[in-house]
């Protein structure tokens, strides 16, 4: 089962103006054949289906611990498309609903983030189509699953560093600084458990693609804390086991700041996840949302007292 805590991984500056398209770009790191929903969904999957979970544990809890973090991720993505996608900015106080106030919207790239969404995410890619369950690879075959996975961590790589080429505002640069971080992690982490499986030593051609992660300045101040060390058992008491793969005297990558492999008990602690204000001119929550907020503190007062 899952527990959820009110969190973001990290925390995300707050822009000053909207940016669509920006939106769009970083849709592909959410709903893209090889973005959050597809990490998530895959381990998700494999950590369900695992048979032999007792024999196996130092494996089922790799996958399994690594899902937690690929849910937050997904969260992550999806608050930052959420600050960037308001919809074209528009002057609330002079709007008038006949003169075509979101008009430029028909520019933008994903105009279903507007149309379906409200301006916020959706689980589709940077072109609009959704995320499929066939990005979804689960035979139950631990080598050839452990795998996939290593390639699913490196197609998403190669995705968050063309995304990051494309992008110049602060949050998508963070969304992919931190993820492209924390991916390395993950490729290393299925490597190293390969090599204890076939004694193929996969790590040695990471990184794919051949670029230092700390060439990113926002990956930069990741790395110099250590985060590229640390695997989190996202658990307040499981998947300890973890250790037996992550650990072990293995170290940091050549090429990346040096240091021992450690896991963390829990979870980051990660930041704020933002409290946007609806677009009452796009009717989220609402055209003339007074009442319903009002609804909700009146319950919320009444809980309180009783
Ligand atoms: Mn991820
Ligand atoms: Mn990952």
């Amino acid at each position: 089962m899952f527990l959820r805590i009110d969190r973001l991984q990290i925390e995300l500056p707050v822009p000053a103006r909207a940016d669509p398209n920006a939106a769009a770009a970083l849709q592909e790191l959410l709903g893209g054949k090889f973005g959050e929903m597809s990490t998530l969904n895959n381990y998700f999957f494999q950590s369900f289906n695992f048979r032999n979970k007792g024999k196996l544990k130092p494996f089922y809890s790799l996958v399994a611990s690594i899902t937690a973090e690929e849910f937050g991720h997904v969260e992550l993505v999806t608050n930052g498309v959420n600050l960037v996608a308001r919809g074209p900015d528009i002057d609330v106080k002079n709007y008038d609903v006949a003169a075509a106030p979101f008009a430029a919207v028909r520019d933008a790239r994903a105009t279903a983030n507007f149309f379906t969404a409200g301006g916020a995410a959706l689980p589709a890619d940077s072109m609009g189509a959704p995320w499929n369950g066939s990005y979804v690879f689960s035979t139950g075959n631990l080598i050839l699953d452990l795998l996939h996975n290593f390639f699913l961590e490196n197609g998403a790589r190669v995705h968050k560093l063309r995304v990051y080429e494309t992008v110049s505002d602060p949050v998508s640069r963070e969304v992919c600084g931190y993820l492209l971080v924390r991916g390395g992690v993950h490729a290393h982490a299925y490597g190293l458990a390969l090599k204890h499986l076939t004694g193929v030593d996969m790590t040695k051609m990471l990184p794919v693609p051949n670029i230092p992660t700390d060439k990113f300045p926002e990956a930069r101040r990741y790395m110099a804390e250590g985060m590229h060390r640390r695997l989190y058992r996202f658990s307040p008491g499981d998947y300890a086991e973890i250790g037996a793969i992550w650990g072990n005297g293995e170290r940091a990558l050549p090429g990346d700041p040096d240091g021992e492999l450690v896991v963390v008990d829990g979870h980051p602690d990660g930041g704020k996840i933002p409290d946007l204000a609806g677009i009452s001119t796009a009717f989220t929550p609402e055209y003339q949302p007074e009442e319903i907020f009002d609804i909700a503190g009146k319950l919320y007062k009444a809980f309180k007292s009783s």
